[in-house]
C-alpha cells in the first residue's frame, strides 16, 4: 500500500512561483538574488500556515542552485537542489527555538556557523519560533547576527514578532507574511482536488478556506480530513460542515426571513434547532452578525466585491438583500453586537440569545412606525408652505429620500438632460390651498427627475423642487424598485403616500374602513379625542376628511394622528390612507375688556351715548 503523505507536505511549493499568495514577499526575494543584494539576517512575521519556512527553505535552496533559471527560480535538478529536495543538505541548519531555546543550544549554533560550507556558496540557518528564545539566548546570538562571517544567512521566522527584543529586530531585514485570501486558498485547494482526482465542490472548498482564517496549511489538513471521511474520494458540502462542525449558512438564511417578516416564533425554533446539534449560541449570534454584514454589502455595487462566497451563494445573498432595508440590517446588527459583547456574562445566554432574537423581529414594526412619525412631520410642515399667505403661488413639493444606486445624492439636476412632464391631477379643494397632485416619473437611471407643469387650474409653469434629497443610512429609504410605485405613482402634492416596505396597497371596503375606524375610536378615551372621531369623516379615495370645531380639537388630532394612521394603514394594509382636516365654521366671541371697548359697544347699541359725550366733553379713562 502506498503511503499516505499529507497534502501540506505533498504539495508543499517548491520553487517561488508557487508560493500562495504572497507576490510581494517572493518578488523581493527574487530582486535580492538576482542583483545580488541578499541581506544575511531575515526576520519573517506572520501567522501560522501561511508560507514562512516554504520561503525560507526555497530560499536557500535557490541561493545555493548551480543553474540559476532566468526567471531567478531554482533548476531542481542540480547536486545542489537534489540533495534540498531530498532533505539530505548540508547546507541547511533548522532549529526550532520552540525546544531549543536555552543558551546552550544557541552556543552550539553559533559553533556550527564557524565552519564554512563544503559545497555549495551558502549556509543557511532557519530559526522557528524565534520568539520562544530566552533573553539570555537572544543575547549569545546578538554578536554573530550582527557580522555573521560572508556564507552565512539567517532566517528568523516567528508568528508574535512584538516578542522579538529590537536589538534583533534592527540587524534584520524583516518580511510580513499576509494572511493569504479566502479566494487563493481555494483555487489552491481545487487544484489539489483535480491532481488527486478528487470530485470536490466549489462552497465546500470555499467553507474550508473561510475556515481555515489565512492559513495554508491549515486549510489542507481539513481538506484531507474529508478526503477521507468520504469513501468515493470527494468533498461534498454536507461532508464539510458536519466534518468541520461549521452552521450551514442556509439557517442564517432562514432566520433572516423569519425576521423580517416580523415573526418571533419560527426563529426561536430554528435557534433551539441549531442548539441541539451542538453548536454554540455565542457563535450562532456572531454568525448571524457576519451574515447581516454580509447582506448590507450586497446592497451597494461597489461593496459587493467584499462578499468573499462562492458564486451560487452569492445569488442568495443578493436575493436576500433586495427584500431587506438597509435600516432593518443596521438595526439587527447593532443588536447581534449587543449580544455578543454580553454573552460570557450572562447568566442565561440562551435567553439573550432569543431576546436578541425578537428584538430583531421587530424592527420592521418600528422602521414602518418612524417613517410614520417622519411622514406626519411632513406633513405638518408642507401645511405651513402651502398656506397662501406665505408662498403667494401654492407650490407642489414632493418629499422624495432616494439613495441611488451609485451612491451619489441626487441634486435635482436631469440625469439625462431631459425635462419629463408632470400632470397636474385636480386641484384639491377641500383643503383650500390649491395644491395639486401630480406625477413624478423615475428615470431610468432610478433618480427623480424634475417635473415641468405645464398646464395646471391656474396656469402657471413650475419647476418641482426636490426636498430632502439627502441619503441616510440609517432610514429607510425610497425603494428604487420599479415594482414598487413609490414615486411614479400620483400622490397628492401635500401629503405623499409613504412608501412602506411592510404595509401594502390592499383593497378595502367603506364598511372595514367604518369598523376599523370605530375599533380605534374605541381605543381613545380623552373626551376630546372621542368627540373628533364620534364625529366620523368623509371618504374620498383614500382621503378621510374631518371637519373639526376649534384650535383644540386641530391639536388633539395632530397628536394621535400617528396613531390613527398607523393602526388604519397597518389594520387595513393600505399605506395610502390619508387623513386631513380643516376648521368649521369659526365663532368669534371677542370679549370686551377696557372703558374704551365697552363704551363703543354701548354707543354702537345707542348711538345717543356718543353724542352725549360730544355734548358734555366727556373723556374715557
Ligand atoms: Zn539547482
Amino acid at each position: 500500500m502506498e503511503q499516505f503523505i499529507v497534502s501540506a507536505r505533498k504539495y508543499r511549493p517548491s520553487t517561488f512561483d508557487t508560493v500562495v499568495g504572497q507576490g510581494h514577499i517572493t518578488t523581493t526575494l527574487k530582486n535580492a538574488i538576482g542583483q545580488n543584494h541578499l541581506a544575511q539576517a531575515f526576520l519573517f512575521c506572520g501567522p501560522r500556515g501561511v508560507g514562512k519556512t516554504t520561503c525560507a527553505r526555497i530560499l536557500a535552496k535557490t541561493i545555493n542552485c548551480q543553474n540559476l533559471s532566468p526567471e531567478t527560480e531554482a533548476c531542481n535538478t542540480c547536486d545542489s537542489c537534489r540533495s534540498f529536495n531530498g532533505n539530505a543538505s548540508f547546507n541547511v541548519h533548522e532549529l526550532d527555538a520552540a525546544s531549543n531555546n536555552s543558551v546552550d543550544d544557541i552556543r552550539n549554533l553559533v559553533d556550527q556557523v564557524r565552519y564554512p560550507p563544503q559545497a555549495g556558496r551558502y549556509k543557511i540557518y532557519i530559526i522557528d519560533e524565534v520568539h520562544m528564545l530566552s533573553n539570555a539566548a537572544f543575547n549569545a546570538f546578538l554578536k554573530t547576527l550582527e557580522e555573521p562571517p560572508s556564507y552565512a544567512i539567517f532566517i528568523l521566522a516567528t508568528t508574535e514578532k512584538h516578542k522579538i527584543i529590537p536589538t534583533i529586530l534592527s540587524r534584520c531585514q524583516i518580511f510580513d507574511f499576509n494572511r493569504i485570501g479566502i479566494s487563493d486558498i481555494s483555487k489552491h485547494l481545487a487544484r489539489i482536488a483535480r491532481k488527486e482526482e478528487i470530485r470536490a465542490e466549489e462552497e465546500a472548498l470555499q467553507l474550508i478556506a473561510q475556515k481555515a482564517d489565512g492559513g495554508l496549511r491549515d486549510a489542507l489538513s481539513m481538506f484531507d480530513l474529508i478526503t477521507t471521511f468520504s469513501t468515493d474520494r470527494s468533498i461534498s458540502y454536507v461532508n464539510t460542515i458536519a466534518n468541520l462542525h461549521i452552521l450551514d449558512y442556509d439557517y442564517y438564511f432562514r432566520i433572516t426571513d423569519a425576521l423580517l417578516a416580523g415573526r418571533v416564533g419560527p426563529s426561536w425554533v430554528l435557534f433551539d434547532e441549531i442548539l441541539k446539534k451542538g453548536f454554540d449560541g455565542h457563535n450562532f449570534m456572531v454568525g448571524l452578525c457576519e451574515h447581516f454584514r454580509n447582506l448590507l454589502v450586497c446592497k451597494d455595487a461597489a461593496t459587493v466585491q467584499l462578499l468573499q462566497v462562492s458564486g451560487s451563494v452569492q445569488q442568495k445573498y443578493l436575493q436576500q438583500a433586495a427584500g431587506a432595508p438597509v435600516a432593518f440590517l443596521a438595526t439587527a446588527m447593532h443588536y447581534a453586537n449587543e449580544c455578543d459583547q454580553g454573552y460570557k456574562a450572562s447568566k442565561n445566554a440562551k435567553l439573550l440569545v432569543e431576546l436578541a432574537l425578537m428584538k430583531m423581529a421587530h424592527i420592521p414594526a418600528a422602521v414602518n412606525l418612524a417613517r410614520l412619525v417622519q411622514d406626519n412631520g411632513d406633513l405638518l410642515k408642507k401645511k405651513d408652505e402651502h398656506s397662501p399667505g406665505v408662498t403667494g403661488v401654492p407650490t407642489p413639493v414632493v418629499s422624495v429620500n432616494p439613495v441611488p444606486a451609485n451612491g451619489t445624492p441626487v441634486n435635482g439636476t436631469h440625469a439625462n438632460g431631459t425635462a419629463v412632464n408632470g400632470t397636474h391631477g385636480t386641484p384639491n379643494g377641500a383643503n383650500g390651498n390649491g395644491a395639486h397632485g401630480a406625477t413624478y416619473p423615475v428615470n431610468g437611471n432610478g433618480k427623480p427627475t424634475n417635473g415641468v407643469h405645464e398646464s395646471g387650474a391656474n396656469g402657471y409653469k413650475a419647476t418641482t423642487p426636490v426636498a430632502k434629497a439627502t441619503p441616510s443610512l440609517a432610514r429607510p429609504t425610497i425603494s428604487l424598485n420599479p415594482n414598487v410605485p413609490a414615486v411614479s405613482t400620483q400622490q397628492q402634492a401635500n401629503a405623499p403616500a409613504p412608501t412602506q416596505q411592510f404595509i401594502g396597497e390592499a383593497p378595502y371596503t367603506p364598511e372595514q374602513l367604518r369598523t376599523q375606524w370605530e375599533a380605534f375610536s374605541r381605543t381613545r378615551n380623552a373626551p376630546t379625542e372621542e368627540l373628533i372621531l364620534n364625529r366620523g369623516y368623509q371618504a374620498d379615495g383614500h382621503t378621510l376628511h374631518l371637519t373639526l370645531d376649534n384650535q383644540i380639537q386641530m391639536d388633539s388630532l395632530n397628536a394621535m394622528r400617528m396613531d390613527l394612521l398607523e393602526f388604519l394603514r397597518r389594520t387595513l394594509n393600505n399605506r395610502h390612507i390619508q387623513v386631513k382636516a380643516e376648521l368649521g365654521a369659526v365663532e368669534i366671541r371677542k370679549s370686551i375688556y377696557t372703558n374704551q371697548e365697552k363704551f363703543k359697544y354701548l354707543s354702537q347699541k345707542h348711538p345717543v351715548l356718543s353724542d352725549l359725550r360730544t355734548q358734555l366733553g366727556l373723556e374715557i379713562e
